[in-house]
């Protein structure tokens, strides 16, 4: 057993309703350490060409990094991959919380789920114990009544419980999994895929420690990130997420209507951002495993039933549903935040796609005959709250529409509404403009699960993602290099390390050209080549030249071909890892091999706190 790894990957075959073990051993832990390669690697080789993300042939992996479940700050993180039901192509979300570190607690590094159950099931692990059960007393229940339900029956206090919400539960594609109540992985619809196996939920204890070679470094960085905390973590320990929107208002590229203006009104901007926020009655700060950080907020308003164990909203749910639908009304966005937790949606890909609906509402393209005689106005916080519940249920026709996202909604909407909906590959983009910040124009069209900012192209979200690290974390590269390597005990440098986010880079390359992207996907969408309306960003604009451009040095710089983006065989080779080349071998160029990989840009160059808000 290799230190930082227990080597135990359950997989649990829904349909059959069986469980077994997989050990992989050390060279595979070394070649993929967590996270985006774990996941790569299961889409790669269990999902058929074509599958339907929604069908039983797709599988759902929980991937753990081999930091995740040790004890220093920010070593609370899981992914949660699948082919995704937004874009057919790479799914890969990310979670914070207490969830996969209890995972590694109970000795394992990763979940795979294959096929479908035939009726509703939850899995329940205690450390060795692994028990497909029967759901159907908690399928159709809300997050807390689902966690409360399970922690009762076990009489656990400490379960924790990662679930798909009534959202997963009705395939709503941009569901997601919740675990710990405010912790999600958001994007890409994986609460859908957990909601298309009929599984509910996985209920996890676990009482070991993670083995890890020298905890020294560990402990080390634990009072660093305590001793400096007022210099290097300052917004995040105090405000959160979120408090820095007043900048990028005066900056000119906060998200506003649908990404049609870069400013709104300073008032209201004010009145929802995160130093507000920390002025609220009941407002208090709470953390994930093991951070002293404590960036994640927790709310509370007596009288609109908000509460605190729901958290609070982050800088994404700010602006998704906040700004971007211009509802400065900051109980609203409390209460829109915990229902939209209490079911199961991405506040992203909602806010997303009822901006996509507001101004399509705006322009006469959608009217009262299509919402069922609602009306979209900008501002209207009440009418959003009603879509929340609408959508979870797919209740007609609003919910029905706006369900599947704005590009699926444009499609069955048709008059011209499709270039309205800010996406790249189908999954609408996040609260982070390109025309005002270079970092995500850089990451946005690159990204293999589309309009993410998490995720991500980066060299360092990549690695901070396959190795269970929060990205918030102000560790620099050797910092993180030297926990790796405590964790692990394997000599690894900064190569070692570049070289993991670029197998994971391929790897998911590999996935979506196999299911049929191509390079017109590494793009982006029209409105974020449009002036802004409004903000002194109003005179720039991206060219389709200067994003192409980007995309072809990327594909430079991974090792692809520089016209098609697909991977060369050398590169694969040179990353040892041509053995996937059978499950994609039309995805593969087979020009001549390149001698050495080109160096991949800097892990972890020092990035301004804001532009980290979640
Ligand atoms: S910095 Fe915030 S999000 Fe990251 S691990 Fe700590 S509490 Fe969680």
């Amino acid at each position: 057993m290799p230190n930082g790894y227990w080597d135990r990957i359950l997989h649990v075959d829904l349909s059959a309703r069986t469980t077994r073990i997989e050990s992989l051993g050390e060279a595979f832990w070394r070649r993929h350490l967590g996270g985006r390669a774990i996941i790569a690697h299961y889409l790669l080789s269990e999902v058929p060409l074509g599958a339907d993300p929604l069908g039983p042939e797709n599988v759902l992996v929980f991937a753990a990094g081999v930091l995740t479940g040790t004890p220093f700050p920010g070593a609370g993180r899981h992914s949660v991959g699948a082919k995704s039901p937004m874009t057919g192509l790479f799914g890969e979300s990310e979670a914070g919380g207490f969830w996969g570190a209890e995972l590694r607690h109970a000795g394992w590094d990763a979940i795979v789920f294959h096929g479908r159950a035939d009726t509703p099931v939850y899995l329940l692990i205690k450390d060795d114990q692994v028990e497909i059960r029967d759901a159907s007393s908690i399928w159709g229940l809300e997050t807390a009544d689902v966690e409360d339900a399970l922690r009762k029956e076990h009489g656990e206090r400490l379960l924790r419980v990662a679930q798909a919400g009534v959202a997963g539960e009705h395939l709503v594609r941009y569901a997601l999994v919740v675990n710990d109540l405010n912790e999600v992985a958001g994007r890409a619809g994986m609460g859908a895929v957990m909601g298309s196996k009929n599984l509910k939920a996985i209920a996890v204890r676990g009482t070991q420690k993670v083995p890890v070679a020298d905890p020294k470094p560990l402990q080390a960085t634990a009072k660093w990130v305590i001793e400096t905390m007022e210099d290097v973590h300052y917004n995040f320990h105090h405000f959160g997420t979120g408090a820095g929107i007043i900048g990028k208002h005066l900056e000119g590229h906060m998200i506003v209507r649908n990404f049609q203006d870069g400013q709104w009104d300073p008032e209201k901007i004010h009145a929802i951002d995160a130093k507000t926020i920390a002025d609220t009655d009941g407002f208090k700060m709470d953390g994930c495993y093991a951070c002293s950080v404590r960036c994640k907020k927790r709310v509370k308003d007596e009288a609109l039933s908000v509460l605190p164990k729901f958290g609070g909203p982050e800088y994404e749910t700010i602006g998704s549903v906040g700004t971007n639908l211009t509802i400065g009304d900051l109980p609203m966005v409390m209460l829109l935040n915990q229902r939209l937790n209490q079911v199961g949606i991405d506040t992203v890909s909602f806010g997303g796609t009822v901006a996509w609906a507001m101004e399509c509402f705006d322009r006469g393209l959608l009217t009262t005959a299509d919402s069922g005689g609602v009306e979209l106005r900008w501002g209207d916080g009440a009418t959003v709250l009603k879509l929340v519940d609408q959508v979870a249920r797919r209740e007609a026709p609003l919910g029905e529409l706006l369900a599947d996202g704005a590009l699926a909604a444009a499609r069955k909407l048709g008059r011209d509404s499709e270039q309205y909906v800010v996406h790249v590959k189908g999954l609408e983009v996040a609260m982070h403009d390109p025309r005002g910040m270079q970092r995500m124009l850089e990451n946005y069209p690159m990204n293999p699960t589309g309009g993410d900012h998490t995720g991500g192209a980066h060299a360092k979200t990549s690695l901070r993602n396959s190795i269970g690290l929060c990205i918030f974390l102000g560790y620099d590269d050797d910092r993180t290099l030297e926990l790796v390597r405590a964790a692990t005990g394997w000599d690894l440098d900064q190569q070692d390390l570049r070289t993991v986010v670029s197998r994971g880079l391929s790897m998911a390359r590999l996935f979506n050209l196999r299911e049929g992207m191509s390079t017109e996907d590494d793009r982006l969408p029209q409105r974020l080549h449009e002036p802004m309306l409004k903000g002194p960003l109003s005179d720039k604009t991206i060219s389709r030249e200067d994003v192409r451009s980007i995309v072809q040095d990327y594909y430079r710089q991974q090792g692809w071909h520089p016209e098609s983006g697909a991977p060369l065989l050398g590169t694969l080779q040179a990353l040892n890892i041509a053995n996937y080349a059978t499950y994609a071998q039309h995805a593969i160029d087979s020009s001549p091999a390149v001698a050495t990989l080109p160096p991949v840009v800097t892990l972890t160059a020092t990035v301004p706190q804001e532009q980290h808000s979640e």
